[in-house]
């Protein structure tokens, strides 16, 4: 055992793997829970896109989640998984004529709708089932959230939503659709947002649009603010579990909702970033003029974080307790980007050294590929090595 790690257990198997904590994800989720049960309405759904393995969407059911998603494939493992329909909610620019039909047969419980053209089909394929679909409109915000800037999605220049000055003509329009019922609000501002600030920004705007709608006598039953709470990964040991109880205070004390109205949530990094470690091997360790490479078996394949947006993940030689020495940690992937950390210390590494990569649990296996004809790792969670 080295830190969290089994690793006397890890021999056998072939690296690079994911390594899921599921005592971690048990005490995340049971926060999330007690957290969010201290404000009456508040409903939390789990975003499946940051993490669809089968074993970890398992706990989240167990734990009395719902589920959010943003494409058919996501609604077809939320059922699988078991997530009730009754608690799918089911957003996206780009939802194709099968993949509504897959929401409207299964009754999930909101399309949330980011245009009106897409609100057209919808109504039409509702209408040939004879059924009513229920519609949460996306609006974006134009709430600048402070992070990457491939990852903020509530600017007016951002794909999402729907701009919130044509609002009130889009609900009147809505109010003659025979087969839409207008049920909710959704927003979603970004990602790795640690700035309770930004929050409260989008609280703000939605209480202003709320009074708008109220105007002309327009109401929802429900809110959706969507995720983005960030995670330190700078520190997984120090703060395995994020800060939801300011998190969910902000909302209790920013937003103004309605009597009877839910607020709605889709936490998806915050839930199971912490819990996951990439686990890889040392292939060599190579010693250039100006500085030393440790060249491992994982890749941008197996985490794209790092090469798509400089992102940070702590890194641990599990294997070596010997002197710290500076490295940077690389992939076997013909492209340069294929680096985790560059100028990072490590205790010295050898041949075959297990090196993990902390704070995988999110956007790490869901977006996994095969470039280079690689095979995507395998999942473990942490209770199969008892
Ligand atoms: N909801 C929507 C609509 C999203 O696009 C995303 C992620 O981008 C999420 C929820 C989950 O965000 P996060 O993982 O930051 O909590």
């Amino acid at each position: 055992m080295k830190g969290l790690f089994p690793i006397e257990k890890f021999g056998h198997i072939r690296t690079p793997f994911y390594y899921y904590d599921t005592e971690l994800l048990r005490k995340t989720l049971d926060t999330i829970k007690e957290e969010a049960q201290k404000h009456e309405g508040f409903c939390v759904h789990y975003a499946i896109k940051a993490n669809a393995n089968p074993k970890v969407l398992r706990y989240i059911r167990e734990a009395g989640f719902g589920a959010d998603c943003v494409s058919g494939g996501e609604v077809e493992a939320s059922l699988r998984a078991g997530f009730p329909a009754s608690k799918i909610v089911y957003a996206g620019v780009g939802k194709s004529d099968w993949e509504i039909n897959l929401g409207l047969d299964n009754d999930i419980f909101c399309f949330n709708v980011e245009s009106i053209p897409e609100l057209n089909v919808i109504n039409e394929l509702a209408h040939q089932k004879g059924k009513i679909a229920r519609v949460a409109f996306r609006l974006n915000p134009n709430v600048g959230a402070h992070t990457h800037a491939n990852i903020t999605t509530g600017l007016a220049e951002n794909k999402f939503g729907i701009d919130m000055r044509d609002m009130v003509k889009v609900m009147e329009e809505t109010a003659n659709m025979e087969n839409i019922k207008v049920v909710g609000l959704h927003f979603h501002i970004g990602s790795q947002i640690l700035d309770m600030g930004d929050f409260e920004a989008l609280c703000n705007r939605i209480n202003d649009l709320q009074l708008e709608l109220e105007r002309h006598h327009l109401t929802v039953e429900h809110i959706n603010v969507g995720g983005g709470l960030g995670i330190d990964y700078q520190h997984p040991n120090r703060v395995p579990i994020p800060d939801f109880k300011s998190y969910f205070n902000t909302f209790a004390k920013k937003l103004k909702l309605r009597p009877g109205q839910t607020l709605h949530f889709e936490l998806g990094r915050s839930v199971v970033a912490q819990c996951g470690t990439l686990i890889t091997r040392t292939l060599y360790v190579k010693e250039g003029y100006v500085k030393k490479f440790a060249i491992v078996d994982a890749g941008f394949t197996d985490l794209i974080r790092p090469a798509l947006y400089q992102a940070y993940h702590k890194i641990e030689n599990l294997s070596s307790d010997e002197a710290s020495e500076s490295y940077d940690v690389v992939g076997p992937i013909c492209e340069s980007t294929d680096v985790f950390a560059k100028q990072i210390d490590l205790n010295k590494v050898h041949r075959d050294d297990l090196i993990a990569i902390r704070s995988a649990g999110a956007y790490g296996e869901i977006m996994a590929s095969s470039y280079n004809c690689r095979t995507l790792p395998q999942g473990y969670t942490s209770d199969e090595f008892v």
